[in-house]
């Protein structure tokens, strides 16, 4: 299999400089060069299948060609090794909670995967990587857990100091092992910056080897497909059509949902999602992609204002806008709506939704009213006690921290400050070589 780049001003590439490089030379994103098909009698047993079993199936019809089965079973093995079950909330309404994973949130599945496929790869050539990512909270957690205890990679993780809350601090500050801290005196933006500027420097990059694990990275998105069609095979006796609602920022996870469907998976339609940062919603609508710079918002993890997923979705659509239209539906919702949403369904349910979870069941419970012959799944991305401020005070109640979570905040921070000068970081990464 090998991958192009959207932008299409370079050559294709395998699927190990892919994952090394992140991006394409031409700015562009990596997609699979073509989507194989999974079989007819996949389908038809998939609900006699364990979430590695599915994933091993799907890992193996894109990537056989490059790793082994068996190399790869131990990559799923490792990495989707925790639950991800659907619930039913009421009626129609299912929600496939991505939170049981070692940081709460969707982006383990993702992380995981890329971590251990990574791994693989410099095996191979024997050469330490440095793992580069600029984080304002998830992310840097997720890659961080992702990558702990691989051999040959190091992670160094940029935040900004006093941004980002007491739980996550904690989870990018106590690991240890590879992973290292560094405290910026400064925004999220300027984190970003550094990392952009390390990235873009000649001198650094041929004394080291550094990567990025940012959400672009098609090792982050391919796992992301896995779980829509383990969500399938557990609501697929009910025998009516699927549809997902998934809460999005940057798109990667819908887009994971799309490279399913283009596999073989039988979803009938896909909802987007969205805060106030309703750039693809408005897309849809108009016509008109406009990116923006992003609001803030109680869901802040999708608080992005131009989705760098975009243009693998247009990718897949050929630049159409109404074949877009056909299996996308866009929905979006203010905060004021998204804390209606949580305390209605804690009052009337007794589920506790997380500020972004609850976007994709607003939306799904919109679209459903008028098409109540379906099966709706919506993404539950964060457990509610990673935005455990927001959640008590809507509903009204105190709510549970997974154990691991508590753990944490007994252990002591480390991390290295820094200030905003390059110079700091340079010489910080330099001294590791
Ligand atoms: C990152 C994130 C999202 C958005 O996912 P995208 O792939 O960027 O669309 C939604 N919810 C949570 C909790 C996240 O961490």
């Amino acid at each position: 299999m090998s991958f192009y780049s959207t932008n299409k001003q370079t050559p294709v590439v395998s699927l190990k400089e892919a994952v090394v490089k992140g991006l394409a030379d031409d700015n562009g994103l990596f997609m699979p060069s073509q989507i194989p098909q999974l079989p007819a009698s996949f389908f038809e047993n998939i609900e006699q299948l364990s979430l590695s079993e599915i994933s091993l199936e799907v890992a193996a019809t894109l990537l056989k060609d490059e790793i082994s089965k068996e190399e790869l079973r131990t990559i799923v093995e490792d990495s989707m090794n925790f639950e991800i079950p659907v619930v039913n909330v009421h009626d129609n309404i299912y929600s496939l909670e991505l939170f049981h994973g070692p940081t709460h949130a969707f982006k383990d599945v993702g992380a995981r995967f890329m971590a251990r496929l990574l791994a693989h790869f410099t095996q191979e050539s024997k050469k330490q990587l440095t793992v580069l990512v600029a984080t304002s909270g998830d992310t840097g957690s997720a890659v961080a857990a992702g990558f702990l205890g691989v051999p040959n990679i190091n992670v160094v993780i940029l935040y900004p100091s006093g941004k980002v809350s007491d739980i996550q601090e904690k989870q990018l500050t106590t690991l240890g092992q590879n992973i290292t801290a560094l405290e910026i005196d400064g925004t999220f933006d300027d984190c970003q910056y550094l990392v952009k500027k390390a990235f873009l420097d000649k001198e650094l990059n041929q004394k080291m080897q550094l990567t990025s694990a940012n959400s672009i990275n098609i090792a982050r998105l391919i796992p992301q497909s896995f779980y829509y069609h383990y969500a399938y095979s557990q609501v697929k006796a009910q025998g009516k059509p699927v549809v997902f609602a998934t809460p999005s920022g940057n798109f990667g996870n819908i887009t994971g949902g799309l490279l399913a469907k283009r596999m073989g998976l039988p979803i009938h339609k896909f909802i987007a999602a969205t805060n106030r940062n309703d750039i693809v919603p408005a897309y849809l609508q108009s016509g008109h992609f406009i990116p923006r710079p992003s609001e803030h918002t109680i869901s802040n993890a999708m608080d992005v204002g131009n989705p760098s997923n975009f243009a693998r979705m247009m990718d897949m659509y050929d630049n159409s806008l109404e074949k877009i239209r056909e299996e996308i539906i866009g929905y979006r919702f203010t905060d004021e709506e998204t804390r209606q949403l949580m305390q209605e369904v804690y009052q009337q349910f007794g589920y506790t939704l997380d500020p972004h979870g609850a976007i994709g069941y607003g939306a799904l419970k919109d679209y459903l009213k008028d098409n109540q012959e379906l099966t709706g799944i919506f993404l539950e991305t964060a457990h509610p006690a990673k935005f455990i401020d927001v959640v008590e005070e809507t509903i009204n109640k105190k709510i549970e921290i997974p154990a691991n979570l508590k753990r944490l905040l007994e252990k002591k921070k480390e991390s290295i400050k820094m200030s905003i000068e390059y110079e700091g970081l340079k010489n910080f990464l330099l001294a590791k070589v």
